[in-house]
């Protein structure tokens, strides 16, 4: 059933102009994907929301935009040379290639649907053990010994399990033979290390401060499925908080805390959310959590807390040979700063909107019941804040709808439509989360009013036009949903 929901809102992206696969017309491209008209713009929302949330409202964190492209040592320094990859195994029958530790993890959902809670926890524990070994040949054991057969041909036919690095790489340079190796980075936090001193020293930054970026990352993934949830470039939003060692952990509860806030001031259900604290840290981490929303395909990650203690700037301090220290006159100390890292998927919060917002209602139109698709967004971060709506197509009305959308298109992104029945009109705004509809017709020439109507509950009222910026403005404000996480 959730799963019929899921694809409902994959669909509904397509046919509404939120998302298209990539290169469509040549039959896509794998875990690619462009944003539509109303994509981008509620993409673009999200991304302001996340971005003035950060850098407008916290005095001490600063934005950066850093290249794609970085020093290739830079890779080798962050560990993703060595330690980006995924444990992969091919059947040799279907062609077909799987995550090593996805094929055992269902394997364990199995067992646990099948009422053998021991096999699964053993399986589960043998599957802990060999990837924190990161021993590949006891993960192909444990698929030989519990008989996984690949889901495609059903053979039990399989190579060796391999580690498949998940960076892109490319060639920088003219030419072939003196070319140097680049990398599409995996994840934007490297360009913010990286740039710790000259922010720090150019904006006369204190301990503690943020950076925060927005961008695009690549990852190869092995296996991308779930549509925008996980996919080959993707966008993230991270922010690197830079701290005195020692209070990191302080720092790390207050992250948590905060990134909730931010996550809870735009939904009404807060069942919905969920902590998921790592149990196996990363080896630089001393301490993880995942928020995590409950999509209708299940609980998955949104976003990330890390405390990254200061391995980061002291890799790159290694690698580079330059000194990555901050001199903290209160206590006066040089030290290398630790860091909590807030990371995001902008496309996964995208997601975890469009399936929060999708609604099917069925509603009475006279005799017939029928169903109304509604995406009830939060008015602020819905693409179009305001359809404006002339009854009909003459007698003065377009005239007066577009005088009021001339009027208001400095305000919020409007919407002018004089086609089809109103009806029909008032569905397509539905459908594509628009909070507010205005309807002008032959008394709106005589009294200066209009009929608006709210779209989650269909209410209809009329008002004097000069009365509209007053309804409208403060329910589509950003800067209302800001005040909030104060
Ligand atoms: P996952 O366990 O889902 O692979 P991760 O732990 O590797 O994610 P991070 O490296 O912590 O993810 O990245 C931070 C955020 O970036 C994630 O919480 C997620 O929202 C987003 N993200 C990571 N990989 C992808 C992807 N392939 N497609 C879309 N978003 C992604």
């Amino acid at each position: 059933m959730s799963e019929e929901i899921f694809k409902k809102v994959v669909s509904h992206c397509k046919e509404y102009g939120f998302v298209f696969p990539s290169s469509e017309i040549y039959d896509g491209l794998g875990a690619v994907y462009d944003y539509g008209q109303n994509g981008v713009e509620l993409k673009n929302n999200i991304r302001q929301y996340w971005w003035r949330s950060m850098v407008q409202l916290n005095e001490n964190i600063v934005g950066l935009d850093s290249a794609i492209f970085m020093h290739p040592k830079i890779w080798k320094a962050s560990g993703h040379i060595d330690g980006f990859s995924d444990p992969m195994v091919d059947n040799k029958d279907s062609k077909k290639r799987y995550r090593a530790d996805n094929l055992l993890e269902d394997q364990i959902d199995k067992y646990i649907k099948n009422g053998k809670t021991q096999k699964a926890e053993e399986l589960q524990n043998n599957l802990d053990q060999a990837l924190t070994d990161n021993n590949l040949d006891a993960l192909k054991e444990l698929i030989t010994t519990h008989e996984i057969a690949c889901p495609v041909s059903g053979t039990r036919n399989w190579t060796d399990v391999r580690q498949f690095n998940l960076m892109y790489k490319t060639q920088m340079g003219a030419l072939a033979e003196d070319a140097d190796d680049v990398y599409l980075r995996p994840e934007t936090a490297q360009g913010i290390f990286v740039n710790f001193l000259n922010v720090q020293k150019t904006g006369r930054l204190k301990i503690p401060f943020g950076i925060a970026q927005t961008g695009k990352a690549f990852r190869n993934e092995v296996v991308a499925r779930g549509f925008i949830m996980r996919m080959r470039e993707f966008e993230q939003m991270e922010m690197q908080f830079f701290v005195r060692p020692g209070t990191e952990m302080d720092w790390y509860q207050h992250w948590k805390e905060s990134r909730m806030k931010w996550h809870l001031s735009l939904t009404s259900d807060v069942s919905k959310y969920r902590f998921h604290d790592h149990v196996k840290l990363a080896h630089y981490a001393n301490a993880a959590v995942d928020i995590e929303y409950q999509f209708p395909i299940g609980f998955k990650e949104v976003e990330g807390i890390h405390s990254r203690t200061d391995f980061d700037l002291s890799q790159h301090q290694q690698f580079s040979g330059k000194k990555l220290q901050y001199f903290d006159p209160e206590i006066n100390q040089n030290y290398v700063p630790y860091v909590v890292e807030t990371s995001i998927g902008l496309d996964r919060m995208f997601l975890l909107q469009m399936c929060n917002a999708y609604k099917e209602e069925q509603i009475q139109n006279g005799e017939q019941t029928e169903t109304r698709t509604l995406l009830a967004l939060h008015p602020a971060l819905a693409p179009v804040k305001l359809a404006i709506l002339p009854l009909m197509k003459k007698d003065g009305l377009p005239e007066l709808a577009r005088k009021i959308m001339d009027d208001f298109k400095f305000e919020f992104n409007c919407f002018y439509e004089e086609k089809d029945a109103i009806g029909k009109r008032y569905r397509r705004q539905d459908a594509i989360g628009t909070p507010f509809c205005i309807t002008v017709d032959h008394e709106s020439l005589s009294d200066q009013t209009v009929t608006i109507r709210h779209r989650d509950t269909m209410f209809q009222e009329r008002v004097k036009i000069s009365a509209l910026k007053d309804i409208i403005a403060p329910q589509v404000s950003m800067n209302n949903l800001l005040k909030n996480l104060l």
